[in-house]
């Protein structure tokens, strides 16, 4: 055989199949709830896991301009993508390399701390965006920091806070808003934002200039203000590899965890944890087949997950079958957050 040129890979047996359209609306949802406020769009880790290449283009459709990535190495395709909208780079500028790429492609740096500041102001400086930290202590300067030299010296466009438990009712977001609301006294800027997904669900007090969506977008529902809003986005597919009979007592997969107690019908599928089908998904998933349930038995594999099709005699090898993908229920029933279940998807899946 003469090997040639490997063109093009044959049709994937793992499909994340996106609802473009369910982006769209989920965005138009969240600028309206936005109510004066501009939305923007949290588009890191490739779209939380969706791909850029589907969700962008709905995203620029439906209207979003402000996008906002945490890598400068997501930048590029993001930009590519923006339909001529800005992209903001979350994690700010870590080094003169971060700061001399800034200028280059125009993308937009979040500041987040006075070596930050200096960093940019010593590449030549420009417009940026300033994060003060109000009580998530993890990216931002401190309140005490806002009167810097240095930062005061920043031309800041959009002063920015994020919320830490915007999902929960609790008096922290309250205690932030209060805390935003010192910081833009002392350090007024063009612009302001405080909201991601769940900050929008608390009211019009938290949406000021700009909020910043991401879950959402996707089809999460971090409260239940967006139940029944909020429509899925992502549905995952995967092929049966294989069909085999179990007799009674066979044991299934690694380590053994599953003992056949009758004879019945397994198929193996497609999807393992490497696609973000993590072993805590298991013993509270059945995957499904034209309305069939096909509950996974035995520990999920790197590439493969064990179901038993008894109750399905159609089902055959090559088959797609359904992952269920309901980002609220399937949390609940695993226990992995629902960013968590977005952003392991994985590279595998053909994105259509
Ligand atoms: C990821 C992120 C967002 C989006 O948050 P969601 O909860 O996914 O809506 C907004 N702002 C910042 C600073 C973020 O890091």
């Amino acid at each position: 055989m003469t090997i040639t040129e490997p063109g093009n890979p044959p049709p994937a047996t793992l499909r994340l199949r996106i609802d473009r359209q369910a982006i769209a609306a989920n965005w138009r949802a969240l600028a309206t709830l936005s109510g004066t406020a501009e939305a923007g769009a949290a588009v890191k880790a490739n779209a939380y896991g969706l791909g850029v290449a589907a969700a962008m283009p709905a995203l620029v459709e439906a209207g979003a301009r402000t996008f906002f990535v945490a890598h400068w190495s997501e930048v590029p395709d993001v930009l590519a993508l923006a339909g001529g909208g800005e992209v903001a780079v979350l994690h700010g500028i870590t080094g003169e390399a971060d700061a001399a790429f800034a200028r280059q492609t125009g993308a937009i740096p979040v500041i987040n701390s006075p070596r930050q500041a200096q960093l940019w102001q010593d590449a030549g400086g420009g417009p940026c965006h300033l994060m003060v930290d109000t009580g998530i202590n993890r990216l931002g300067i401190a309140m005490e920091e806002l009167g810097h030299e240095v930062i005061a010296a920043l031309d800041v466009d959009m002063l920015m806070s994020h919320l830490a438990s915007a999902d929960e009712d609790t008096g922290q977001n309250a205690r932030q808003l209060e805390l935003f609301g010192e910081a833009i006294a002392q350090r007024p800027a063009r612009r302001l934002s405080l909201s991601n997904s769940a900050g929008i669900a608390l009211g019009a007090d938290y949406g000021f200039d700009l909020t910043r969506p991401g879950l959402a977008l996707y089809g999460g529902v971090p409260r239940g203000e967006l139940e029944g809003v909020i429509r899925q986005a992502a549905f995952p597919e995967a092929a049966v590899l294989q069909l085999r009979q179990l007799q009674p007592g066979d044991m299934v997969g690694y380590n053994a965890t599953f003992t056949a107690p009758a004879a019945m019908r397994a198929a193996t599928v497609s999807i393992g944890y490497a696609d973000g089908f993590l072993r805590a998904r298991g013993p509270v998933t059945a995957l499904q087949y034209q309305g069939h349930e096909l509950p996974v038995i035995g520990r999920v594999s790197m590439d493969m997950v064990v179901v038993d099709c008894s109750q399905c005699s159609a089902l055959r090898e090559g088959d797609f079958v359904q992952v269920p993908f309901n980002l609220a229920s399937a949390s609940n029933a695993c226990g992995i957050s629902q960013y968590e279940l977005l952003t392991t998807l994985g590279s595998r899946f053909e994105r259509a």
